[in-house]
């Protein structure tokens, strides 16, 4: 998958709309200091359904959104579209036939959020499961930010490994393999109350 467009609104200082194109190859964004250049990263992070204020940052998730300026006053919500281009044909197979897959994030200052894909609601799982053995997740290994050469380097064999499987392509197994144990470890215990409750009948 490739980023082809990235639009953002009421977020961070992103207080207008912006709409940012990528084309093929690389893209360099520059500017001043504190012009909003990193924030332009922390939008591709969080779309991709970053949970952490920190990694964005902030010190609550309320942060991302535009708190006001000498000239304009906050607003209520915060807004990430992400377009991906699925050419490569690195896309699950939900997603096989769609040229293009739009993600959506949104966050009102209540605290409410909202996710689409192609501008149908979603859950925040189906946006995780939609990165997953991308590369391009939000703890993925698609964003390398000052430091995060020397951490990977420094890091524990288990963490890197995390990394490394994300790479191979078995995230989206060990994810799914967690949930069948949990629907497991369920049914083990519905078996046992079925047991008791025959017992008592009996
Ligand atoms: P540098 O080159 O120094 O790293 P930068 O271009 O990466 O800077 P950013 O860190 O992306 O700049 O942007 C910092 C600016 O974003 C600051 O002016 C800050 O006030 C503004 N900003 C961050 N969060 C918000 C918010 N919620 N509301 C309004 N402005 C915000």
């Amino acid at each position: 998958m490739r980023i082809k467009r990235l639009d953002i609104g009421g977020f961070k200082s992103f207080v207008d709309k912006a709409s940012l194109d990528f084309q093929q190859g690389i893209t360099g964004i520059v500017g001043p200091n504190g012009c909003g250049k990193s924030n332009v990263v922390d939008a591709i992070r969080w779309v991709m359904g970053e949970q952490s204020a920190k990694n964005l940052r902030g010190k609550s998730m309320e942060d991302v959104i535009f708190g006001g300026s000498e000239l304009r006053k906050p607003v209520g919500m915060a807004e990430v579209s992400m377009v991906l281009s699925t050419d490569d044909g690195r896309v699950s197979a939900k997603y096989l036939g769609y040229h293009e897959i739009q993600v959506t994030r949104r966050l009102y200052r209540d605290g409410e959020s909202e996710y689409f894909i192609n501008k149908t609601p979603c859950r925040l799982m189906d946006i995780t499961e939609l990165f997953m053995d991308t590369g391009v997740g939000a703890r993925a290994y698609s964003i390398i930010e000052q430091g995060k050469i020397g951490m990977i380097l420094h890091s524990k064999p288990e963490e890197r490994r995390f990394l490394i499987e994300e790479a191979a392509g078995v995230t989206k197994f060990k994810a799914r393999k967690q949930v069948a144990l949990k629907k497991i470890d369920l049914t083990r215990q519905n078996l046992l109350r079925i047991g008791d409750i025959l017992a008592e009948i009996k």
